[in-house]
């Protein structure tokens, strides 16, 4: 009787004969729930058979792979700190030693017998050896099989999980549901490209019988990945032209007035980027505009001057921030200019309660209050304007898709503008933000003086101390940043008490303050006040100052577990100082080992100044998902692709995308209808509209 498999695309893998609920887990921690996923599980390299060298044949600086049997285990320590795993590796041509330092873990992963497949440069040790190659620990069968052709491919890893597992696994799944597999693009583009079928591609992924072939099967998917995202941006975009929005025209009435009031005059990139703001609020189809501008290169005047285009026109504006310290401070600041405009404006955070918030409530519904600034508060549901004119997000990225969205709401199609400090390059900013317009500041205002920063040993702290004291007593003021608030069991970091302790000991002739997010809202302001009038001289601060916190007379930063940010975080701190004339320092004190690659973001920040080469570094290291915010964008997932090296694919699949959608706007050509169906299982998402 022939057994038939029950496997579907949409099946869990622990139906996968030999796989069950236990081990199902394994495959669950590289990203694999369902057979769909294990289809397209794309290997992260493939190994060519053909390549592979005898030992014998390998010659010193060689770049090669080869395969063979261990014979030999040792770890060594060397002297402290170093330690050494030995192998000695054989074929049935010849032997080498193969070495790598301070990897004692791999002691326990290698056993005598095992195969091993080992690739990297050949050098010169009394002999030739390979030191810290790339490995693969592979099994018998898989040198035994060659029924697939030469090429292998090599998929990531995980403890428990062998390349042979998913080999056979991805086998039993080919087998059941490769003819489930339906095609998502039409022969006009599968042609027009030299793409593969999608069920062509999927096959040739696992068993490419030529590199080339694998090649092509990952290019395949890659472009798909893509089309589909740039299509819904495409209908997105196309959606919001043909709505109707507010016309609002600006008069001057106030920002004429305004602009005399500022203590500075806007730079000309503030002044090119106003106008095509007020061009946009102009027309009939809502404004759906991306600002785009490094730390500190004057975004929030931008705003503040749509903002009172919308007022001018009897409309209200609203500016959510993503911290109650932000609203407070836009509030503070931006309040002090609009009362001499006699523009009424509101704060409005979740601190703000009882009968203060029943007022706030009321005057944002009756129109009393114009400006309103505030946190998510404002998206409350029992919030409502009485004619919002322009909505406004600042720093768009720490908000979700919904978020952004449910702002928007609180009016009838009301223009749209958000605010970025990420700054990436504008190819690829039109690309993933293709449905919105971008507006970019370039030049940070005149007159800033240079940010200074240096990795200090913890050890060396006193010299820095020295430094800064001479700096209070120039007038200037001080951050110091610690990572956490509380002293926790598990990570040995200081809490900022300790931190706060450590300062007033050190400058016992200054007033130091302490913020974090577990004050109480008045405290928060009363402190963030005295810091911004000066009477305090230095501020010991969580995280809660990260984004958009200004105060130009601040200068110096001391940051406390370096190793614990982001480079992005990281530029953002940094970003609160050198917003004044004078020099500014920004001090990283080191007190432990850090690994390699730690060390090396923090010596990339401490070389670098420039927000566009932090975050090209950043989305290298961390991936595009997390620093665009992707995943609260409400988009299909770019997995597979990379949107640096696969630009050229990104930008073909961009054009095809719009293109489409101009030519065929509802896609309902019977053409088409492959896209249709798989636009379909990505409706949800692709009802969400108007988001930034
Ligand atoms: P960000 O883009 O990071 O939000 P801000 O809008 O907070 O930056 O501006 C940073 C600082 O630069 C503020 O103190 C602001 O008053 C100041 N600023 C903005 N525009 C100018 C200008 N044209 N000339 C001088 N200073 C400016
Ligand atoms: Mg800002």
């Amino acid at each position: 009787m022939v057994k038939k498999t029950y496997l579907k695309l949409d099946s869990q893998v622990q139906y996968i004969k030999g796989i069950g609920p236990k081990r199902s887990l394994y495959f669950k921690k590289i990203g694999v729930e369902t057979i769909n996923d294990l289809l397209f599980l794309v290997p992260r390299r493939y190994i060519d058979y053909s390549d592979i060298f005898k030992i014998k044949n390998l010659k010193i600086n060689n770049e090669a792979t080869v395969i063979g049997k261990i014979q030999l285990v040792e770890l060594q320590k060397i002297k402290n700190r170093v330690n050494l795993t030995k192998i000695l590796l054989t074929d049935d041509s010849g032997s080498i030693n193969i070495k790598w330092f301070n990897r004692p873990d791999l002691k326990k992963k290698f056993k005598v017998g095992d195969w091993l497949l080992i690739s990297g440069k050949v050098s010169f040790f009394y002999d030739r050896q390979f030191v810290n190659p790339l490995y693969e620990i592979i099994s018998e069968e898989e040198i035994m099989e060659k029924t697939h052709g030469s090429i292998i491919p090599v998929y990531p890893l995980t403890d428990g999980l062998s390349l042979w597992d998913i080999k056979r696994a991805i086998k039993i799944s080919l087998d059941a549901c490769l003819d489930e597999i339906r095609e998502t693009l039409p022969q006009s583009i599968t042609k027009k490209h030299n793409l593969m079928s999608l069920s062509e591609a999927v096959y040739n992924l696992h068993f490419p019988t030529k590199i080339e072939k694998a090649i092509a099967a990952r290019r395949r998917l890659v472009y798909d990945e893509f089309f589909f995202f740039e299509l819904i941006l495409a209908k997105r975009k196309m959606k919001f032209m043909n709505e109707t929005g507010i016309p609002l025209k600006e008069n001057g009435k106030l920002t004429e007035k305004f602009v005399r009031l500022l203590p500075f005059q806007l730079t000309k990139g503030q002044t090119e980027v106003i106008k095509s703001i007020v061009n946009n609020m102009e027309q009939l189809r809502p404004m759906n505009r991306l600002l785009q501008g490094d730390v500190g290169s004057g975004k929030t005047i931008v705003a503040l001057y749509a903002m009172l285009v919308s007022v001018e026109n009897g409309y209200q504006s609203v500016l959510m921030a993503p911290t109650e310290i932000l609203a407070e401070q836009h509030f503070i600041v931006l309040s002090e200019i609009l009362k001499k405009l006699n523009v009424e404006s509101l704060l409005l955070t979740s601190s703000i309660k009882g009968d203060e918030r029943q007022t706030t409530i009321q005057k944002i519904h009756s129109g009393e209050a114009q400006i309103i600034f505030g946190t998510h508060a404002l998206i409350e549901e029992e919030i409502m304007f009485k004619n919002l004119g322009l909505a406004v997000v600042d720093e768009q990225h720490r908000f979700g898709v919904m978020q952004r969205a449910a702002l928007v709401n609180k009016g009838i199609n009301p223009d749209f503008l958000v605010l970025s400090a990420t700054p990436i390059p504008r190819t690829i900013a039109l690309t993933l933000y293709g449905d919105l317009d971008i507006s970019m500041l370039k030049e940070k205002p005149p007159s800033r003086g240079e940010v200074i920063t240096k990795i200090v040993n913890e050890k060396k702290k006193g010299t820095t101390f020295e430094f800064v004291r001479q700096e209070v007593s120039k007038g200037r003021q001080v951050f110091v940043i610690c990572p956490i608030i509380e002293k926790s069991e598990i990570l040995d970091l200081k809490s900022v008490n300790e931190v706060y302790q450590e300062i007033t000991g050190a400058f016992p002739e200054c007033s130091v303050g302490v913020i974090h997010g577990r004050l109480k809202t008045a405290e928060r302001m009363s402190i963030m006040n005295e810091f911004r009038c000066g009477n305090l001289s230095i501020l010991v601060a969580t995280t809660v100052i990260e984004v958009g916190v200004d105060i130009p007379n601040a200068s110096v930063m001391l940051i406390e577990h370096p190793e614990r940010f982001g480079l992005a975080q990281l530029h953002q701190l940094r970003g609160r100082i050198g917003r004044g004339a004078q020099k500014s320092y920004c001090f990283l004190f080191l007190n432990r080992y850090v690994p390699p690659e730690t060390f090396e973001r923090i010596s990339f920040f401490e070389k670098n100044n420039d927000g566009f080469a932090l975050a090209q570094k950043d989305i290298k290291l961390r991936g595009p998902g997390e620093i665009l915010g992707k995943k609260q964008h409400g988009l299909p997932d770019i997995k597979i692709g990379d949107l640096e090296a696969d630009k050229d694919l990104l930008f073909l699949a961009r054009d095809d995308a719009f293109e489409l959608v101009k030519k065929d706007p509802e896609i309902s050509s019977s053409e088409y209808y492959v896209i249709r169906r798989k636009l379909n299982k990505l409706a949800k998402k692709a009802q969400l509209l108007r988001i930034g």
